[in-house]
């Protein structure tokens, strides 16, 4: 491995994010997590070498000793604020937490001297696509705040390239999906809002039923398409970033997709025939802001990172997400 100089991981204990630690721990690398544990859990740290910090990514005294201490070679940076409908009603919840913190983060590394971050971007940023699969040129018109909290830091980060060096991977991933493969970590947002674990959640009881968002969309079946990722391909896509950037390689913006799109009745489906029951479901109107179709052109993060994902069945993915929600835990971290 290129570089064993520990790396900050902020955000650590949100649901990418501990994955991502995850996989470093097991790699050998050492991992300080810096977590306000607003959205985060504390059981989501589950390696005893990893140390957990509670705090805020905006703390410079916090982040100036942080560095101090372990010389931090690289930052990948997860914490941030990931509700639409919330951008939406509270934006400058979302610029200051998205966009604003994070450049105070950027203050003390240009600071300290450290130059390689990686960046948990969007899809989001692309907005409505004007064609699929998304490639990265396609153009970024993103149409809410959340979107645009993330492409502003985008811009942030290629500006501080151009003045101080900082080279960065931004990582746009399309739709996170599953758990670890011991099912010791998964997804457990509050309030959950996306697809799979709410259909799971009908499953279960814990929600009545589940709403389709939209029925008569421009897809095969009239309902959405989404490109879902397994969040261990994407943990593994942020540990090929850092070896990326601590080999000199430049700076990348790249998707994190697997290319093949899975529509929201094709979930149910799957869901249905992975743990043997029926779906409780009613059709409804289309969610404000839902592109149809979203999907990644994958290619680019292969060329430059030699990255692809290993799961590639929606059924997989969704075998994976029910190990978690059928686990001990029951899809939520105790504390
Ligand atoms: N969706 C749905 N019912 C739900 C949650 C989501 O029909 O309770 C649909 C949503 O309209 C979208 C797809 O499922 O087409 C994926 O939504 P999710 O919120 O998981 O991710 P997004 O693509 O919005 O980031």
């Amino acid at each position: 491995m290129p570089n064993q100089a520990p790396i900050l991981v902020t955000g650590g204990a949100g649901y990418i994010g501990s994955h991502t630690v995850r996989l470093l721990a097991s790699q050998g690398r050492k991992v300080v997590v810096l977590d306000n544990l607003v959205y985060g859990h504390r059981g989501a740290i589950v390696d005893d070498g990893v140390e957990l910090v509670v705090g805020e990514v905006g703390d410079q005294d916090l982040v100036r000793s942080l560095f101090a201490k372990h010389g931090f070679a690289a930052v990948v940076h997860f914490a941030a604020y990931a509700y639409v409908g919330e951008s939406v009603t509270d934006p400058l919840k979302y610029y200051q937490n998205n966009t604003a913190e994070p450049i105070k983060l950027l203050q003390v590394m240009q600071e300290v001297g450290c130059r390689n971050f990686v960046f948990s971007s969007t899809c989001a940023t692309y907005g409505v696509p004007e064609a699929v699969p998304i490639v990265e040129s396609n153009p970024q018109n993103p149409i809410n705040p959340y979107g645009r909290s993330k492409l502003m830091l985008e811009w942030v980060l290629a500006d501080c390239e151009r003045a101080w060096g900082l080279r960065s991977a931004c990582l746009r991933y399309f739709n996170a999906s599953g758990c670890s493969p011991d099912g010791r970590i998964g997804e457990d947002h509050d309030p959950e809002t996306h697809l799979i674990p709410r259909v799971l959640m009908a499953v279960t009881g814990e929600i009545p039923h589940l709403d389709v968002f939209g029925t008569d969309y421009p897809t095969p079946d009239g309902t959405c398409i989404r490109d879902y990722i397994h969040v261990g391909d994407l943990a593994d896509a942020h540990a090929r970033a850092l070896d990326h950037l601590a080999g000199g390689g430049d700076s990348v913006r790249c998707n994190l997709g697997t290319g093949v799109g899975v529509s929201v009745k094709e979930i149910i489906d799957a869901v249905e025939a992975v743990t043997g029951r029926k779906v409780p479901v009613k059709y409804g109107e289309r969610r404000e802001g839902d592109p149809p179709q979203l999907l990644a052109d994958p290619r680019l993060a292969k060329e430059v990172l030699g990255w692809e994902a290993q799961h590639k069945d929606v059924r997989d993915m969704v075998e994976s997400a029910w190990a978690w929600v059928d686990g001990p835990h029951k899809g939520h971290f105790p504390e």
